[in-house]
């Protein structure tokens, strides 16, 4: 009965005269987001709105509906072992031999079932007491946010908590070296000239627009990949720093570029950007008070387009023209396609229908 109507008396904790102040339950009524697994939507979720309806006739609370949005959550599944005399066994109940898995007590073979949601009956639980004196609690949240989209069910996997430690790692040895050589450094604010510096701050704004993109879909799995996707570019340029670009440019770029990926990792593992952005970043203002980046619409512009070029309807040739040519220039580039001055050999163009930026159809005839 009271976890139907907590969230009313959340509005109100300090109101000490009656349970609910219908002031206050007006102004942060209804709640914006509500996030549950199966078995709430349809039971606690049925059971609140009744309650709420019932608050509401009595004149208690002002709106009609208490959740504003639903978010059904995937379960947690693991792999349940099981001993044919002692039953379910949690894992330190087993040991392997020779790639075996034997139970600890008796020896015998030990039979791996399916994943299955995580129950303590089936002693296919994980403590996560364990995860977080092991790899830290930032490695426990990067694992289940990244394993799966939240509405669908996570698979439990110890490799892959393994892998978000390492990635953690990365990062944390990317900020430093970063941090080392940009001291006092201003973050890029502007496109460089060359091609592959341009490229790096096309990649670092870009993966502002996807996280933040994601985020408001909670796709958390695909946000973090896309942060992983620029460490890795990162990584790559700090090694073999582009020539054409200057150290200013350069030392520029990259501290734009770990700043950013601080920022965008923060709602994920807070507690190891935090440390980053003080200790390598030498910040004096808290991360969680910092602002979410905004991407830099100069950065986003697609310098060249692919245009598809047919003749007579029939696909000849995908060419690159630049993101501002005409309509004619493009033309031009496309009758300059070798496979296309193949196909028109002995033929004459009557006319070209155009798309500018997307594609060429060249009517031609014997
Ligand atoms: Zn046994």
């Amino acid at each position: 009965m009271e976890s139907s109507w907590y969230f009313l008396r959340y509005c109100c904790p300090d109101h000490h005269d009656a349970p609910l102040d219908r002031k206050q339950v007006d102004h942060w009524m209804p709640v914006d987001q509500y996030v549950g697994g199966v078995e709430h939507a349809v039971l606690h979720l049925l059971y609140a709105r009744f309650f709420h309806k019932a608050l509401r006739d009595v004149g208690e609370a002002g709106c009609d509906e208490p959740f504003t949005r639903l978010l059904t959550q995937g379960m947690v599944r693991k792999d349940t072992h099981r001993c044919p005399q002692h039953g379910w066994r949690y894992p330190h109940e087993t040991r392997e031999e020779e790639g075996c898995l034997l139970c600890a007590d008796c020896g015998a073979p030990i039979e791996i079932g399916r994943n299955e949601k995580m129950s303590k009956s089936k002693h296919n639980v994980v403590d996560p007491n364990e995860i977080i004196q092991g790899y830290g609690a930032d490695t426990a949240r990067l694992f289940m946010l990244f394993a799966s989209p939240p509405e669908m069910d996570l698979e439990w996997s110890d490799s892959g908590v393994d892998g978000a430690w390492r990635f953690l790692g990365r990062v944390w040895r990317l900020v430093h070296l970063i941090g080392e050589r940009t001291a006092g450094v201003a973050p890029a604010s502007v496109m460089p000239a060359d091609a592959n510096a341009r490229a790096l701050r096309a990649k670092t704004h870009a993966t502002i627009d996807k996280v933040t993109r994601d985020m408001a879909r909670f796709q958390f799995n695909t946000a973090i990949s896309a942060v992983m996707e620029l460490i890795n570019a990162g990584s790559v340029f700090v090694n073999a720093p582009e020539e054409g670009a200057s150290a200013d440019e350069v030392a520029a770029l990259l501290r734009e570029l770990a700043e950013t990926a601080v920022l965008l990792l923060h709602p994920f593992v807070p507690h190891i950007t935090e440390e980053l952005w003080a200790e390598a970043l030498g910040m004096t203002t808290r991360l969680s008070q910092a602002a979410w980046p905004v991407v830099d619409p100069a950065a986003l512009v697609k310098e060249e387009l692919t245009v598809v070029v047919q003749i007579n309807g029939k696909l000849r040739a995908r060419i690159l023209v630049p993101a501002d040519a005409t309509q004619a220039a493009q033309e031009a580039l496309a009758l300059e396609d070798p496979n296309v001055m193949l196909h028109l050999t002995g033929k004459s163009v009557r006319k070209l229908v155009t798309i500018p930026g997307r594609l060429i159809n060249i009517v031609a005839s014997a």
